[in-house]
């Protein structure tokens, strides 16, 4: 996805079953190969290819099957979101994942996995169940909290090609809300003259960035905001039960009812399913590709660093992002490993910058780089499925050990020394990433 990377792989395999998987696996660890596996390609950094590695195509491995005894789905590892959607839709069911259709959860429940529903049922993470994992010598394993628990945990948090590979997942499902809301509308940055707000007043101070105002919003109701040009691009949604839709919707016309609002701006739209939501709210695969940068921080819902993300935001140019998807609600799942900042965080603040001629990327690298010394003192944390380190050379990120897990580092690296003790799977900034590789001396 990312073109400015040229790290071509020397070998490509598609896996069609499980055991095709291990086979691959083995081969690689014998003939000493480094291994890595892409689902959807949409990693930031480029981390699911290399130059002259094994790359692991999953592609193949993804069917989709429901239990509907136990109400759970088991998916294999090369299944996007959009696929596993569809299968649950008929059934009226839904699975815990992101938003975009085409990412895949292999990649997405490695960092938690965060969704319009997570404020309801928890982050992805928070619903896996158990997973099937190749280890570096060809053997599969049975991941749960209760078989070799502190793996399971590691994957949801850690997972990335890190461990060994996941060959696929079950997870719980849960009703789909019997309503799909959305409301969408541009919101001017400050008030327009005449409106009676003090002259002071921003639509970021008056809702978004007030820890008051949104704390209160039910958990049936999340969100996006895309900020550009002195202009919000607002996006909520309630999903939910019909008979809370009404009161939950009031809770946000505020927003949509201010002096704010740009005249003609708002749009609403009623969604069958999670699937049609997922289908119609992003552009097909193939016009999402560009020149990229990408990074974000958690914000925790106090006011002093919402108060400074709005100074931020207001004082300073690329495009930024908020997800209201996060609400300080997910801080009692059950996968301890996800980012302690994803955790207790209200939003997600993200600046994203793209472009198609490769002659801008050092202008371009260089003004986003003045902006990230004040973004991260935001907040210490910032999720590791998105921000961009470029090239080595912009967005090192020093502290990346805390910054992306915490104080969980050490703890995570007694676990990939257990159950892959060469260093035989490496991601960029992963758990023991800045270890040698191929680290041990195993007989071929
Ligand atoms: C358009 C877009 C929308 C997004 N929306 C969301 C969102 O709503 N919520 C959210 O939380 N995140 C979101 N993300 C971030 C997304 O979670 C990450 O980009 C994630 O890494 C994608 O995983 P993938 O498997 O699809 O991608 P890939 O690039 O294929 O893989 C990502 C990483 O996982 C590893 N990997 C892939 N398959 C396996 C496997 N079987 N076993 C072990 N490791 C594996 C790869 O080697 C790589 O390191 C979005 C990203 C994009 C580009």
């Amino acid at each position: 996805m990312n073109l400015l990377k040229n790290n071509f792989p020397g070998l490509i395999v598609y896996p069609a079953t499980e055991d095709d998987l291990r086979s691959a696996v083995a081969f690689a660890f014998k003939y000493r190969i480094r291994v890595v596996a892409r689902c959807s390609g949409h990693d930031f950094n480029s981390r699911s290819s290399g130059y002259g590695v094994m790359l692991i195509k999953t592609k193949n491995l993804s069917a989709v099957a429901y239990d509907p005894a136990k109400e759970t789905v088991t998916f294999g590892a090369g299944a996007n979101h959009g696929i596993v959607y569809a299968a649950l839709a008929p059934l009226g069911r839904v699975y815990i994942g992101g938003q975009a259709k085409t990412v895949c959860p292999a990649g997405c429940l490695s960092g938690g996995c965060h969704g319009l529903l997570t404020r309801q049922h928890g982050l992805g993470a928070d619903n896996v169940l158990s997973i099937r994992l190749i280890l570096y010598n060809g053997t599969a394993v049975t991941l749960s909290p209760t078989s070799h628990s502190s793996l399971f945990y590691a994957y949801l948090g850690a997972g990335a090609n890190t461990f060994g590979l996941a060959a696929s997942f079950t997870a719980r499902t849960h009703p789909a809300p019997e309503v799909l809301l959305q409301f969408k509308a541009q919101l001017n940055m400050f008030a327009p003259n005449g409106s009676g707000l003090p002259p002071t007043a921003s639509a970021l101070s008056t809702f978004f960035m007030n820890v008051s105002f949104m704390q209160a919003l039910p958990i049936n109701v999340a969100g996006n905001i895309r900020i550009e040009a002195g202009l919000l691009n607002v996006d909520m949604f309630y999903l939910g039960a019909a008979k809370d839709a009404a009161a939950s919707v009031a809770t946000i016309a505020p927003i949509f009812q201010s002096p704010f609002v740009v005249p003609g701006s708002t749009k609403n739209f009623t969604w069958p399913t999670l699937l049609d939501l997922a289908l119609n709210n992003y552009p097909p695969a193939t016009s999402i590709w560009a020149r990229k940068f990408i990074t974000n921080v958690l914000v925790p819902p106090k006011q002093e660093a919402l108060t400074e993300a709005i100074d931020t935001i207001t004082s300073r140019k690329p495009t930024m992002w908020l997800w209201f998807v996060y609400g300080g609600h997910v801080r009692n799942g059950s996968a301890p490993y996800v980012s302690q900042g994803m955790r207790a965080a209200m939003y997600e603040a993200e600046i994203t910058t793209s472009w198609q001629d490769p002659n801008e990327d050092e202008d371009r690298m260089a003004s986003v780089h003045s902006y990230l010394d004040v973004m991260y003192k935001v907040s210490p944390y910032t999720y590791i499925n998105e921000y961009t380190s470029w090239g080595g050379k912009y967005n090192p990120m020093p502290d990346w050990k805390t910054r992306l897990f915490g104080d969980k580092y050490d703890e995570l690296l007694k676990i990939k020394k257990t159950y892959d003790p060469c260093n035989a799977f490496v991601a960029q900034f992963g758990i023991g990433s800045d270890l040698p590789q191929m680290a041990c001396k195993v007989r071929k």
